[in-house]
């Protein structure tokens, strides 16, 4: 659909959220918080956004029968997740505006075509080569050099789908853990801190970026995000230019992450990209508690077709995710002076399971 047939939602409108996962609960209740509903459409019975919402359905993204009644129940989708299947978003698109474009998604989906996307722009990325078979590896890690990260063209995430090769000789064992899927190999980027910007852009071209935020990792899962970043202006700016050029260049809607290598080269120190999330992201969970407006509350905005907030920043902003069995530690928090607990309502605890999260606001120093 077309920009000129994007309605502006009114306050009683009903937003559609393919995902019913913590990021889509989240989405639900800022919409809510505008007066807006929201219908989540899910093939996981137990979906934590089922909870906060009025409407659900819960089918499989193929089942054209039940998207058809859900498009008729909403004014516009959106989506929580990135693997919408490309067929599903099409379908969708034909009968109500989807937000951001499915043509976002053919691109980010992939992480050739995303790298691909940002070396045509100049948006620096680590070095990479693609790889579609056994023999295409030993090439590429001719061209890459060890050590390097092989990963999936599609459907990885918090570190799956993808493995380290520390030694040329360590093929056969990298392509047999990435399942022999269509993949790209990355130089391994020796990186001082990981960074994201999480960026708004709204139906008239306006990007609004939040502060940047310094992510910390365990085990490929985000723990902590701080914010802002411990970086010089310069570095910020830039990254936040990157970001901008990147959701221009897409004529993005909504909202999206961008996640970076920081790198140092003596005194000098500069941005490599690592990944473009189309939605909202776990580094953005601060901007709950620790600023004027969410990264929920300005997608939906952007969605909804009305003025993105400028976003003021409280102080200081820790995030914390509660994984797997820390999701216990919530009564302990819940007696921290000045936390903030959020719990996502999953009934099972898994091993690297996003459980919850707990922010943190100090005085700017
Ligand atoms: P990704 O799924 O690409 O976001 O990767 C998950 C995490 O793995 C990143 O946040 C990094 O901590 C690490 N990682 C990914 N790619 C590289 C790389 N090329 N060099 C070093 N670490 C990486």
């Amino acid at each position: 659909m077309s920009d000129r047939k994007l309605p502006v939602l009114g306050p009683d409108a009903t937003i559609g959220i393919l995902g019913g996962g913590q990021l889509g609960r989240m989405l639900a209740l800022a919409a809510g918080k505008l007066g807006l509903k929201c219908h989540v459409f899910s093939p996981d019975p137990a979906s934590p956004a089922f909870d906060v919402v009025h409407r659900v359905t819960n089918a499989d993204y193929t089942d054209t029968a039940a998207l058809d009644r859900f498009t008729a129940d909403v004014d516009v989708v959106t989506y929580e997740f990135e693997n919408i299947p490309a067929d599903t978003a099409h379908f969708l698109a034909s009968r109500r505006p989807v937000l951001p474009d499915p043509s976002v998604l053919a691109v980010l989906q992939d992480r050739g075509l995303e790298k691909t996307f940002l070396l045509e722009r100049d948006i620096a990325t680590a070095r990479f080569e693609t790889v579609e078979s056994r023999a295409a590896l030993d090439q590429a890690l001719r061209a890459v050099g060890c050590p390097a990260v092989l990963k999936t063209r599609r459907f990885g995430y918090d570190g799956k789908g993808q493995t380290i090769i520390r030694a040329a000789a360590d093929g056969d064992e990298a392509w047999d853990s990435v399942g022999w899927q269509p993949s790209i190999l990355e130089a391994f980027v020796p990186f001082a801190k990981e960074i994201s910007v999480v960026a708004a852009r709204g139906r008239d071209g306006r990007v609004v970026c939040f502060d940047v935020t310094e992510n910390e990792h365990r085990d490929h899962i985000l723990k902590v995000s701080r914010a802002p970043a411990d970086i010089s202006p310069a570095l910020a700016a830039s990254a936040v230019s990157s970001a901008q050029s990147i959701a221009d260049a897409l004529g993005y809607i909504g909202v999206l992450a961008v996640e970076m290598f920081v790198v140092s080269d003596g005194e000098r120190q500069t941005l490599l990209v690592n990944e473009i999330a189309p939605r909202v992201h776990n580094s953005g969970h601060w901007t709950l508690d620790g600023a004027s407006v969410s990264q929920f509350e300005q997608h939906v905005r952007a969605v909804a077709g009305w003025p993105l907030a400028e976003p003021v920043r409280f102080g200081r902003v820790e995030m914390t995710n509660l994984i797997g069995a820390e999701v216990a530690d919530y009564a302990r928090w819940l007696r921290v002076p000045g936390a903030s607990v959020h719990l996502y309502g999953k009934a099972a605890v898994r091993e690297g399971r996003k459980m919850g999260h707990v922010t943190r606001v100090l005085p700017d120093s």
